[in-house]
């Protein structure tokens, strides 16, 4: 791309930070650095109220080297071709990370879902899909869920891309429910992940995961599976804060108490009676082993990277941290496991459950959840050894290699003109 927008901006310093500790030859690097194909629609839907709109909506395909094209559906009013691109990289280099045969994509739609009846996002998605229909495929592009997009929706995909090719594709989607062909371990695969990153860098440090303190932000998906898994393996969760607010108990919470509460309050840890009220400012400066950022981007900032007194940041969320805020906790010894290797559990389990698919076989869970602790640890070791190799950090031997292992297929394959 000639121009490119901050988003994309932020990953592109990234990439040439690492592209250039490993030489990474010019021919390579134009290449990496350039989306394959952007795709912008327009949805025509008719609303409740009679009245027709246009939504834009966007697919990125932006490296589809190891396989098909991979990555989430968004739909916010936010949405742009500069953030879904710089998303669809990011998953690029998330699959390679992982080991799994996947590029890397992201689509999105701007909409306000919010303000929006089921059967207008029926409508929507539905619109969406058969812009986009040619694109993608269980060869081609495999979309899942992502921001304010859901399981029922990604049922909305399949079936609609199902109609167009006259057959039922699973497999064109993941992220579906259980009943048409999702895979067990799913829902909790990205938590699970969290979990073993933080065991391995626990590990690699030279703690016991059974002597590690940690601070949660964000009970959604990624942290109330991070925090149940991690105080099941016997670390003792002291804090945890969401959108409206915090608790903090220095025993540790009753995790399966505060999954109940939390259930039956709309999803809200507030106001949970094991602990004290805690707010999101306070969580960073607790007294803890581990912090997991596991809600939005840029939560860590250099406003609150200096009270941080945490050895290991596991970043749950896709982004949390600032480049600047970064680098401080690197050059004070924080041990930082990146996103793309953090969260890359909740991919790993959606290749599971493609293979399911294509297979028409499904696994038990118990099987799913060691094939994902074996991946999981072998892309920690891969990024940790790269780490050590090079003496660099985990997010800058993450993305060397992801570079490492696109290049050198990009390599093998050669040019096609
Ligand atoms: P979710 O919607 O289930 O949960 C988000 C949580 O963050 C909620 O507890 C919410 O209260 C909290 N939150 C929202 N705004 C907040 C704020 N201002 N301050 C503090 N807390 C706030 O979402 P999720 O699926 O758990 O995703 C969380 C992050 O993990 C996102 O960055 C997402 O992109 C990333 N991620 C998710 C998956 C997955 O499989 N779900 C995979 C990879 C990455």
């Amino acid at each position: 791309m000639a121009e490119h927008g901050a988003i994309f901006g932020a990953m592109l310093q990234e990439f040439n930070v690492a592209a250039r500790i490993i030489n990474l030859e010019p021919g390579i690097w134009n290449i990496l650095t350039h989306p394959k194909r952007q795709i912008i629609v327009s949805c025509p839907v008719q609303m409740d109220n009679g009245e027709i709109e246009c939504f834009t909506g966007y697919r990125v395909q932006y490296n589809i080297t190891l396989g098909p094209a991979k990555g989430g559906i968004r739909y916010h009013p936010d949405v742009s071709l500069d953030e879904v691109t710089a998303l669809a990289a990011w998953m690029t280099w998330k699959c390679a990370v992982a080991h799994i045969p996947f590029g890397g994509a992201k689509g999105g739609i701007v909409c306000d879902p919010t303000r929006m009846s089921r059967r207008e996002l029926e409508a929507l998605t539905r619109r969406y899909v058969a812009e986009i229909v040619d694109a993608i495929g269980p060869e081609k592009d495999v979309p899942a869920p992502d921001v304010n997009t859901n399981d029922q929706i990604m049922a909305w995909v399949m079936d609609t891309y199902s109609m167009h090719v006259g057959h039922t594709a699973t497999a064109v989607v993941t992220g579906k429910p259980i009943e048409m062909g999702g895979s067990l371990g799913r829902r909790e695969a990205t938590g699970r992940g969290v979990m073993i990153a933080t065991r391995e860098a626990a590990r690699h440090l030279g703690l016991d995961v059974k002597s590690l303190t940690v601070a949660v932000q964000g009970f959604g998906n990624v942290g109330s599976v991070s925090a149940d898994l991690l105080a099941k393996a016997g670390a003792k969760i002291v804090a945890v804060t969401d959108w409206k607010g915090g608790v903090y108990n220095a025993k540790g919470l009753d995790i399966p108490k505060l999954l109940e509460y939390a259930a039956a309050h709309e999803k809200t840890v507030d106001g949970f009676p094991g602990g004290e009220a805690l707010s999101n400012d306070k969580l960073w400066g607790l007294d803890v082993d581990v912090l997991i950022p596991a809600a939005l981007e840029n939560q860590i900032t250099m406003q609150n990277a200096s009270q941080i007194k945490a050895k290991i940041i596991t970043e749950g969320a896709n982004g949390p941290t600032t480049p600047d805020a970064h680098k401080f906790l690197h050059d004070k010894g924080i041990f930082v496991i990146p996103d793309i290797l953090a969260n890359s559990g909740g991919v790993t389990t959606s290749y599971f459950e493609w293979v399911q698919d294509r297979y028409g076989y499904f696994w038990e869970e118990k099987d799913v959840n060691e094939r994902l602790e074996k991946k999981m640890c072998e892309a920690f070791d891969a990024v940790l050894k790269t780490s050590l190799r090079y003496k660099v950090d985990m997010r800058v031997a993450a993305y060397i290699v992801a570079i490492q292992r696109v290049g050198t297929v990009t390599r093998m394959r050669g040019m096609y003109a």
